[in-house]
């Protein structure tokens, strides 16, 4: 049996394109084996809200009088919540054998404290991710693949683990961090070579020491360039209790994709099936 898919987007996540769709996606994940999938829509803001914390501005003289603003995201919509959890509701009467759970991906939860708070106070949502997409850069969030092309590339994945330790350390919204590496997905290997995980050993024990502390699951991500044994072995020896499975799937066809590798690479770091089917693996 397969694990649960954690992570899964659909058409109501702002950056789907036509093909997504929940139920489609549902219909796959029966076809394919999950016991359950959890549809993780996006949660991105493009104004800070109340009780939001900006980052502070730059210190270089070039962001001085630019405002705490928040950069680059011109295509972030909200998510309409009404619509998406009447859809979770009709799969559920459609597909009475795969358990759906609801959720979000959380990006940069420590700094939109407020605004997540607000979007979880109107629903159930059972499945909460944090993730990290953006690194602060001059006051302003930047996606970590755009700053690839303005700074060396070990400064842009220190620069991410850094403000991934804040985000560990100031945000309890989430209960699975998300891609914990996200920026290697766009690693620029023929400028700089392969991405070696051993290069940021203390950055990757820093963060994973963090959300041990708090009891809290690492995300094994099958989009990501597949997280390795190493990694996972990290992830054990500084304390981390679970796993939890996410393919990020944004179409029908990549739900539950490559868990079959993912399962081995979990297993040889320590990590067990949980309590039942739809559990966390843990240790
Ligand atoms: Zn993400
Ligand atoms: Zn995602």
């Amino acid at each position: 049996m397969l694990p649960a898919d954690n992570h899964v987007h659909s058409e109501f996540s702002w950056d789907t394109g036509v093909n997504a769709s929940m139920e489609e996606t549902c219909r796959r994940a029966v076809e394919v084996g999950l016991p359950s999938i959890a549809f993780t829509e996006h949660v991105d803001f493009t104004e800070w809200g109340d009780h939001d914390h900006p980052p502070p501005a730059g210190d270089v003289a070039q962001s001085a009088d630019v405002p705490a603003e928040i950069a680059e995201r011109e295509r972030v919509h909200a998510i309409d919540i009404e619509g998406y959890l009447a859809s979770i509701e009709r799969c559920r009467g459609m597909f009475p054998d795969l358990r759906i759970l609801s959720g979000i991906e959380a990006g940069e939860p420590h700094h939109f404290e407020g605004s997540v708070t607000a979007v979880l106070a109107q629903g159930r949502f059972e499945r909460v991710l944090g993730s990290l997409h953006s690194v602060v850069h001059n006051g302003r969030l930047i996606y970590a693949d755009r700053l690839f092309r303005q700074l060396p590339a070990h400064v842009v994945v220190r620069d991410y683990f850094e403000e991934l330790l804040r985000l560990v350390e100031g945000s309890g919204v989430f209960q699975v961090l998300a891609h914990c590496d996200y920026p290697r997905r766009y690693w620029p290997a023929a400028r700089e070579g392969e991405y070696r995980e051993a290069d940021f050993e203390e950055e990757y024990r820093a963060a994973f020491r963090a959300l041990a502390s708090s009891d809290r699951a690492l995300e094994l991500n099958t989009t990501s360039p597949l997280a390795s044994t190493t990694l996972m072995r990290w992830w054990y020896e500084e304390g981390g209790g679970a796993v939890s499975f996410g393919s990020d799937a944004h179409v029908p066809l990549r739900v539950g994709r490559l868990f079959d590798v993912a399962v081995d690479i979990v297993e040889a770091a320590g990590f067990r099936p949980g309590r039942d089917e739809y559990d966390f693996w843990r240790r």
